[in-house]
């Protein structure tokens, strides 16, 4: 198949593209640069996979005359959307950016999509969306109340998204992602956005003396050890929904929403101590108080996944964290 993957120069999208090289497709990356790599596009065109990478094209979303062009070229069998900003803090101090580029420019997305008759949608949205829990493991009927403006733009884009397959059939699967971890088994790709903010990445660079100490955000939450429990999905696992969410929508099914996690939560504490056995290395820790907007436990169900796309998260956290922290260490090498 012609695949066309906004944001497909990032963390999440250049996964995918990989995965989609190995099945056999052909891809377009549409990717400004702002978060995306130049160095992941070059690693991925190096790779020899059957499938083909046809074409990089720099582009914004927000500029409609960028899509019509990338998309006027080809007849694309599917668009993967995951061109986004995504920190929670960031769009706290700065809501108009999220509404930009997470709501317009998904509406810019889809106008072109209709131009260009590509009926074919799976879109990167986020457990942010249902904000604080009202119960766990969260399935999809759980009330969205997103509680900053990340989680409100990716539900307005999921809710423009629905309104384009009623009104000019558009079919798409929607996949709520949780905790994002690891890094691609082959070495050859990782997460290189440059700050770092995420628990694992932390870890690992207080490991590497990149920061002196990591951080842990509140001891007092109403956990097991008062430390927050997440459901962390390996990116691998992860970007197996999506070429099964594809394979789901060529089969012709209707539009649908999916968690994505591995339905078992850690504190924060077991992911330190799962890191200091898996690397054998001591952590030099800071207990610090709340980071706000932290709600105190977030695990998926992904029952509907399971189902619906005979998906299952394979890998153990033990082994995304020793691909994550190879990442590190061969990014640290690179830059030397
Ligand atoms: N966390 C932490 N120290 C850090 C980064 C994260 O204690 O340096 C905690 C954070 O408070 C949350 C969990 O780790 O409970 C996961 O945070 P992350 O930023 O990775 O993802 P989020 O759940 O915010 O999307």
């Amino acid at each position: 198949m012609k695949l066309f993957v906004t944001g497909g120069a990032g963390y999440i999208g250049s996964h995918c593209v990989l995965r989609l090289l190995q099945e056999g497709h052909e891809v377009v990356i549409f990717d400004n640069f702002s978060e995306g790599s130049r160095e992941t596009v070059r690693t991925l065109s190096e790779l020899k996979f059957p499938g083909r990478l046809a074409d990089v094209v720099q582009g914004d979303l927000l500029h409609p005359e960028d899509l019509q062009r990338a998309l006027s070229d080809d007849s694309f069998d599917a668009v993967f959307h995951f061109a986004a900003l995504t920190r929670v803090k960031e769009s706290v101090q700065h809501p108009e950016l999220y509404y930009c580029h997470n709501v317009v420019g998904t509406l810019n997305l889809l106008e072109a999509m209709r131009s260009f008759d590509v009926k074919r949608l799976v879109f990167s949205s986020t457990a942010s969306v249902y904000g604080e829990p009202q119960y766990t493991p969260i399935d999809e009927k759980h009330p969205l109340n997103p509680i900053n403006p990340y989680g409100r733009s990716k539900q307005m884009a999921e809710m423009i998204i629905q309104d384009f397959d009623r009104a000019y059939g558009i079919r798409s699967v929607c996949l709520r992602y949780f905790n994002v971890v690891g890094a691609s088994s082959l070495g050859c790709l990782g997460d290189r956005r440059v700050i770092v903010t995420h628990l694992i990445p932390s870890i690992i660079h207080a490991i590497l003396g990149i920061s002196k100490a990591f951080s842990v955000f509140g001891t007092d939450y109403p956990t097991r050890d008062g430390t927050c429990i997440r459901d962390y999905i390996p990116i691998e696992d992860l970007v197996d929904a999506h070429i099964r969410a594809l394979t789901f929508l060529s089969e012709g099914n209707r539009t649908e929403i999916f968690n994505l996690g591995t339905e078992q939560g850690y504190t924060v504490q077991e992911v330190l101590t799962v890191c200091e056995r898996v690397l054998g290395k001591k952590i030099p820790v800071i207990l610090e108080s709340r980071r706000s907007g932290d709600p105190a436990v977030l695990i998926a169900a992904s029952k509907r996944a399971n189902e619906a796309l005979n998906w299952h998260s394979q890998q153990l956290l033990e082994e995304a964290i020793r691909l994550a922290y190879a990442w590190e260490q061969k990014k640290m090498s690179m830059s030397l």
